[in-house]
């Protein structure tokens, strides 16, 4: 059960390739990822190097049947931004997949920007680039389940980009397979996922919202210290709580609702005049005897901004744009608010 330990110039042994380690990428909860040199191809790739445990070995495998279908049957001319899946074979017991060599991530490059978002004519491109992904994701009926900034990676240099592509397929399933209900990283989690309603492509049209807006503003839009805070965070931005045939249909609607009488009977009730739901979210107490925990609440990093509309409008740091950006971006703004609308929609059937 032990792991490998990676060293520069370690020597990985495929059947018809050898990989010399010449840089540790990157490490995670599945393994770790290596620069290698390849001889044979005459190419650096990126190897992926799984842990030695049958739980991460399994779920290597779907990654790499999902990816190779991707890859081959659905878009054979690498038009579609998903990384290329070159080879995988069994190094000391270890499941390795190698991967075309790709540049920094999403998260580094904000990081890289000082979190001041990038200008608004990049992040047209990229969310372009995304969609392109996620159409043929949808045609495949394959979900992503982790789409996020640092599963978005730069092709070519980090001064001079040419395009992104989507990788780490770790999470991915087929729709109609979707039979975990602990997924995405929690600033990207849709809604369904968080109340435990049946999900779907949708909810990677969901974390495509979150990038966008992050790419914008250089940091996470609901970065949810919790999942209540993240839900309260996000009823606090789009200025509504899910619909109640949401609520009505999701296992955990009970963690974060009270359940206050039919929609029918409201009409009588004085007290409740002008409300519209037969759910009402608990406040803070409330949450705490019923979940037994403290409710964690993160910083708010917009100050007074509250909505979708009043963040983008009013968001003051970028200061890194041009004045010709600036100028862009004063009648772009709205056509970006309205797209970011159309992904962060509470109901997943009405979501873009
Ligand atoms: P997570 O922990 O987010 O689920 P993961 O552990 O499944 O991720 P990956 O996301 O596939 O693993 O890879 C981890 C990191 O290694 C990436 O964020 C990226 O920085 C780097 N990396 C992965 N693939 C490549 C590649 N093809 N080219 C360059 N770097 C890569
Ligand atoms: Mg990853
Ligand atoms: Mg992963």
């Amino acid at each position: 059960k032990s792991d490998l330990i990676l060293s520069v110039n370690l020597v990985l042994v495929a059947p018809y390739q050898r990989y010399i380690v010449k840089e540790i990428l990157g490490h995670g909860t599945f393994g770790q990822v290596a620069k290698c040199w390849s001889p044979e191809a005459n190419s650096y790739v990126a190897v992926k190097i799984i842990k030695n445990q049958p739980a991460y070995y399994r779920q290597a495998l779907v990654e790499i049947s999902i990816l190779r279908t991707l890859n081959q049957t659905y878009d054979p001319d690498d038009q579609h931004h998903i990384v290329r899946i070159l080879d995988c074979f069994v190094h000391q017991r270890h499941l390795c997949i190698s991967f075309e060599m790709l540049g920094s991530n999403l998260y580094e490059l904000l990081k890289m920007n000082h979190h001041k978002g990038l200008a608004l004519h990049v992040i047209r491109e990229f969310s372009h680039q995304i969609l392109h992904a996620l159409v043929i994701m949808k045609d495949a009926g394959i979900i992503h389940c982790d789409l996020k900034p640092e599963n978005i990676l730069l092709c070519g240099s980090k001064e001079k980009p040419t395009a992104i592509k989507v990788i780490d397929f770790g999470s991915a399933c087929k729709e109609g397979r979707t039979i975990y209900s602990y997924i995405q990283s929690r600033y990207y989690r849709s809604p369904e996922v968080l109340l435990g309603y049946p999900y779907n492509t949708a909810i990677d049209i969901w974390s495509v919202g979150c990038i966008v807006a992050e790419l914008f503003l250089g940091l996470p839009l609901f970065p949810g210290a919790s999942e209540f805070d993240l839900l309260k965070r996000m009823i606090d931005i789009l200025g509504e709580q899910p619909p109640d045939d949401v609520l009505r249909e999701s296992k955990s609607t009970s963690k974060y609702f009270k359940y206050v009488g039919s929609i029918h009977s409201l009409d009588f009730d004085e007290s409740r005049k002008g409300c519209h739901s037969a759910y009402r979210l608990l406040s803070d107490e409330e949450y705490e005897s019923r979940e037994m925990k403290k409710p964690v609440i993160g910083k708010k990093y917009f100050g007074n901004l509250v909505t979708l509309e009043e963040i983008i409008r009013g968001y003051p740091y970028r200061r890194n744009i041009s004045e010709k950006e600036m100028a862009e971006e004063s009648v772009s703004r709205s056509a970006l608010i309205d797209f970011i609308k159309g992904l962060i929609e509470f109901d997943p059937v009405k979501r873009w």
